[in-house]
């Protein structure tokens, strides 16, 4: 299984465009791995996880065919993972000669958004499928299976679990310290790849709500190894950064190297 980070940045970018702190000035001034786009990734280059504000930008600067895209799997609403108005190129009328259906997969509510925003769609098109919490859905050889993050108050936020041939990524934000029923589904599953975020820097709490610390992260890699999630061959990999982590690239990819945590980057490519 191939894992694309398209793109590794939490909600503002880095460079935040109306940001003037050392992080988001050094992304501007020496781009490379201190630029990213907001957070999105490409599994098989066929199934996508989030539509990111730069999507179209993403696919041009990685050569990746969109019209090979078979499924898309929402985490959540926020803007900065759910760009759906980009979706519009596929309708009828604004796109031609596509003849495969894209799957889409979410929470209640962003299906319904796709389905008010995407109104008279064909069913050739787009098929929209609500994802319900803990219940995996087998697609053409994978099995997915959205857990339950702890992120927005008003919305039921996933984190996708993706199995195919006795491989495992745990796709793992946007999501604060994960709740109770998460961990218990986890224990006990090998994981080869976990990504987590890294969105809130140092700030003292090892089970902060919403987004992750780097306390949390390291706690949670103690955990995954705990309940035997995690052995020697699993990889920890964090995205969704944010300039708010007062670390440009090379800084915090140190700081984690040092606990067996790689950062990602923008057009990363990991085989699992
Ligand atoms: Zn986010
Ligand atoms: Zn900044
Ligand atoms: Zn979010």
């Amino acid at each position: 299984m191939e894992i694309h980070f398209l793109g590794t940045a939490a909600s503002e970018g880095i460079p935040n465009v109306y940001c003037s702190c050392a992080v988001c000035e050094q992304a501007r001034s020496a781009p490379g791995k201190h630029r990213r786009t907001r957070s999105s990734a490409l599994v098989d280059r066929q199934i996508q996880i989030d539509i990111s504000p730069e999507f179209t930008c993403q696919l041009a600067r990685d050569g990746i065919d969109a019209r090979k895209i078979t499924d898309l799997l929402f985490t959540h609403t926020h803007p900065d993972h759910f760009n759906i108005g980009d979706l519009y190129s596929r309708m009828v009328g604004f796109g031609h000669g596509i003849n495969q259906t894209l799957n889409l997969y979410g929470n209640d509510i962003a299906i319904s958004e796709c389905a008010r925003l995407l109104s008279g769609y064909s069913q050739e098109r787009f098929k929209l499928n609500l994802a319900v919490p803990f219940i995996t859905i087998e697609r053409g050889g994978y099995r997915l299976t959205p857990l339950l993050a702890n992120h927005a108050v008003w919305e039921f936020c996933y984190l996708w679990f993706i199995e195919k041939d006795g491989k495992s990524l745990f796709y793992g934000h946007d999501s604060g310290w994960f709740p109770e029923l998460t961990w218990q589904w986890l224990a006990g599953k090998h994981i080869d790849l976990t990504v987590l975020e890294c969105t809130l820097g140092f700030n003292g709490e090892t089970h902060p709500n919403n987004h992750m610390s780097i306390e949390a992260i390291l706690a949670a890699q103690e955990k995954l190894k705990e309940l035997g999630c995690h052995d020697d061959q699993s990889q920890l990999v964090l995205s969704h950064i944010s300039h708010n982590v007062k670390m440009n690239h090379q800084e915090l990819e140190k700081l984690m190297l040092s606990h067996g945590i790689l950062v990602a980057w923008d057009g990363l490519k990991m085989e699992i």
